[in-house]
């Protein structure tokens, strides 16, 4: 089958739909995990897989599988996938392509009458961003035993719904065991999220790797009291303590910027957060990136060190609530060497590349042979509603993606 091609108008069609739904206030997309728009988008992404011929079954955290049957269908699946929620001032690309992606390939095989070996199997992980419930990646993390089912159930977002009463809202909460089952390998086609693979005006990014990355909320406790007559030397403000720690972090960014390393204060709740009030409580999130591990780990030592100085200027306490590390995984060189190989023979200009963002496939890389796709992205903008892919920079990857996955599920 080395003619095979993906219908590429037919998949950019289905991007352009998915971009209909969940619309942002500049063009590009606000569909937040388990919300109405996210349930909209879920039910058309099933109706999909239903007509391609799949049968779709769903898992206790909300992830969606469409499955196709192989000529050997009790051998494990080779899964296809990515996501279909995105954050808060999102695009219409990240995650929505590598989801569709794998949706016009099960659409060409069927079309073409191909039979593959191994099962293939679709899936679209829930929640991924962690924009509305953190921290990112929960239910890949969930399938591959990373995070317990329970406690990712038991999540809240800021207004303090709970995950698994969202689910439930939306028809989502599947009856299906999270993981512990036997998958073949895993293949995930994403936007590059960075100007690279746009300024080398290359399609396809081999990605052999992420930035190592380290991530944490610390609870801040410190004491309510009146901010007029309250003396400096009483006060235990625990906004202070968040934010000392939050100019902490980015000096440890700052001093680890000429190797391209980064860390990241994204997020502060504080409460009551009312003037007049000192906060007795706050939520401080961070984390740290870097491409050598050892430095990540050093860095991330930094921070937990400059934790105690700024309890002790805030006269607060500082505790970690959770904490979460991915990114040093490698991908498998065998998946990788499919990817290669497909685009070498597609003619398909490419080059290897590492991952600074957060993807499912991390996860999934500890308990499957995993390999992602990278395509490009205008100027590398994202988590933007800027974000902009265009069609003919995106469909040689598919096509490099379906080569790989037909080479993995018919060995
Ligand atoms: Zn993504």
């Amino acid at each position: 089958m080395p003619d095979l091609r993906v219908d590429g108008a037919r998949f950019w069609d289905t991007v352009m739909r998915s971009g209909e739904i969940g619309p942002g206030k500049a063009g590009g997309l606000r569909r937040l995990a388990l919300t109405d728009a996210d349930k909209e988008m879920r039910d058309l992404f099933v109706t999909w897989c239903t007509e391609a011929g799949c049968t779709v079954t769903i898992d206790r955290v909300g992830n969606v599988f469409a499955r196709r049957p192989g000529s050997d269908d009790h051998l494990p699946p080779v899964l296809i996938g990515s996501h279909l929620d995105t954050q808060v001032a999102g695009g219409k690309y990240d995650g929505i392509v590598g989801v569709l992606a794998g949706l016009e390939i099960l659409r060409s095989l069927d079309q073409h009458r191909v039979r593959t070996k191994r099962p293939l199997e679709l899936v679209c992980w829930t929640n991924e961003e962690g924009a509305r419930f953190t921290p990112p990646m929960v239910a890949s993390g969930a399938f591959a035993s990373v995070f317990d089912v329970d406690w990712v159930l038991a999540l809240r977002d800021d207004d303090g719904k709970v995950f698994g009463d969202e689910l439930k809202r939306i028809g989502y909460d599947g009856k299906t065991d999270v993981g512990g089952r036997g998958i073949d390998a895993y293949f995930e086609l994403h936007i590059e999220q960075g100007p690279i693979l746009d300024k080398e005006t290359v399609p396809v990014g081999i990605v052999t790797g992420g930035y190592a990355v380290r991530g944490m909320h610390v609870d801040v406790h410190g004491e309510t009291a009146h901010a007029g007559p309250t003396p400096m030397d009483k006060r235990r403000n625990a906004l202070i303590g968040a934010s000392m720690l939050a100019v902490a972090v980015n000096d440890v960014g700052w001093k680890y910027h000429d190797t391209e390393g980064k860390a990241t204060v994204p997020r502060i709740v504080a409460w009551p957060n009312k003037a007049g009030i000192l906060s007795e409580y706050a939520q401080i999130t961070c984390d740290v990136r870097h491409a050598d591990a050892a430095t990540a780990d050093r860095m991330w030592a930094e921070i937990k060190a400059a934790m105690a100085d700024c309890a002790k200027r805030a006269n607060v306490e500082l505790r970690v609530a959770s904490e979460w590390r991915f990114g040093s995984e490698r991908f498998d060189p065998s998946c990788i060497r499919l990817i290669r190989e497909a685009a070498q023979q597609l003619g398909v200009p490419h080059r290897d590349i590492l991952s600074q963002a957060g993807h499912d496939a991390y996860y999934i890389s500890r308990i499957a042979p995993t390999a992602m796709i990278f395509t490009p992205c205008r100027d590398g903008i994202s988590h933007n509603e800027a974000e902009h892919a265009e069609r003919d920079q995106t469909v040689p990857g598919v096509n490099v993606l379906l080569h790989a996955v037909l080479g993995r599920a018919d060995r």
